[in-house]
């Protein structure tokens, strides 16, 4: 099973698509060390994330908790405070580690409203790298404000040895938003073809399994059905900062339990999480997120290898751009079918802007629904 844990909702970002450094959490009421202890061992990809992460003073003290838990732990953070990185890295050099960086320092720093930030990133980047680092890289979300940025990134990501993870602007329940919606679908799409292309012509075999992830967000951000079936729920959780266990973090309707209250497998074997896989084989949102598609694409035995259908893609195409072809897109993509939205209001940027902040108490609903959205 793979699992996500939001460690905080505080966050030092002001991201034009998730509002959560607007609602942050309460420190006193963030998941504890004790509730983490209650992960089981054996979880294959774990992804520490907020938020924020490097904003928990304890970080350190989860890591060495979790670490031992999971085959792969991730920490994705925006990079703001890489030093705060430096004492993990050292002590967990194959640590997974993701900053988010949205483009070119320019368009970075205004969708993520970071004064500095892209600059701060790939010093710090370059910094972990130096004391040892062997998994460092960079997330992107793909939107039409960055996507023909993709490309230079990825050589970018390349040239200095870093790994390159995208995924495109959706709509969830964390984000206290509801417009994470393209303007121009096509065109967003058609930048990510080019991407796909130059992600099988190196030689980096997880870039080639990248590029069918790429594929699918390409179909996603069309507004096409899913590639594979979602996970969620059964091989995918996601933990909130107040310990609430979700199927995923998108339908705040697909809760399993409290991890504070309850242990891993009450909630896992509980009559809400029958119900929350019902709901999920029936969910009509057309989701590809890095988590949740990445687990789909994993095959159930062998959890280090694929699934037939992602490896077939894999080598038919690899093979066909060594000589010389290129990808036949029309094949897997129905270019005629673009979803058309209703009017898409323009999201709004914060690099220079005062926002005041509003503390969610626990005793909140921490999640309605702002405003009807849906993933197409
Ligand atoms: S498809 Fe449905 S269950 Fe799966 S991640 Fe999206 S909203 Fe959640």
């Amino acid at each position: 099973m793979d699992a996500c844990v939001i460690l905080t909702y505080r966050c030092n970002s002001k991201c034009s698509m998730c509002y959560v450094w607007q609602n942050p959490t309460s420190v006193k009421y963030e998941v504890s060390l004790k509730t983490l202890e209650k992960i089981p061992s054996g979880i294959d990809y774990l992804n520490l994330t907020g938020g924020e992460p490097t904003l928990r003073k304890d970080l350190a003290e989860i890591v060495d908790l979790l670490y031992p838990k999971a085959m792969t732990l991730e920490i994705s953070s925006n990079g703001l405070h890489a030093e705060r990185l430096e004492p993990i890295i050292k002590k967990y050099p194959c640590i997974k580690i993701r900053f988010s960086v949205e483009g070119c320092a320019a368009t970075s720093n205004k969708i993520r409203g970071e004064k500095d930030g892209y600059e701060k990133k790939m010093k710090g980047l370059l910094r972990l790298k130096e004391l040892g680092g062997t998994d460092l890289g960079i997330s992107m979300v793909i939107q039409d404000d960055n996507a023909r940025e993709a490309v230079e990134l990825f050589r970018f990501a390349n040239k200095h040895g870093f790994e390159f993870a995208t995924s495109s602007l959706h709509n969830g329940f964390q984000f206290h938003k509801s417009d994470n919606i393209p303007y121009n679908r096509s065109e967003t799409a058609a930048n990510m073809g080019e991407l796909i292309n130059e992600m099988l012509k190196g030689f980096n075999v997880k870039n080639w399994f990248r590029a069918y992830l790429n594929l699918g967000l390409m179909s996603k951000v069309l507004g096409q059905s899913r590639m594979l079936k979602c996970a969620a729920g059964t091989d995918f959780a996601f933990v909130d900062p107040w310990s609430d266990v979700y199927a995923c973090n998108v339908r705040p309707d697909l809760k399993a339990g409290n991890l504070e209250n309850q242990t891993w497998d009450e909630i896992w074997n509980s009559e809400a999480a029958g119900v929350i896989k019902e709901k999920v084989s029936g969910c009509d949102h057309n989701c590809w997120m890095v988590g949740s598609a990445k687990t789909a694409m994993r095959n159930p035995k062998y959890v280090k290898l694929p699934k037939a259908g992602p490896l077939f893609w894999v080598i038919y195409n690899k093979l066909r751009i060594m000589l010389g072809g290129e990808i036949n897109f029309k094949r897997y993509i129905d270019f005629d079918n673009v979803y058309c939205d209703t009017k898409v209001p323009q999201r709004s940027f914060f690099m220079n802007e005062t926002v005041r902040r509003k503390i969610q108490l626990k005793s909140d609903v921490h999640y309605q629904r702002f405003g009807k959205f849906y993933n197409r």
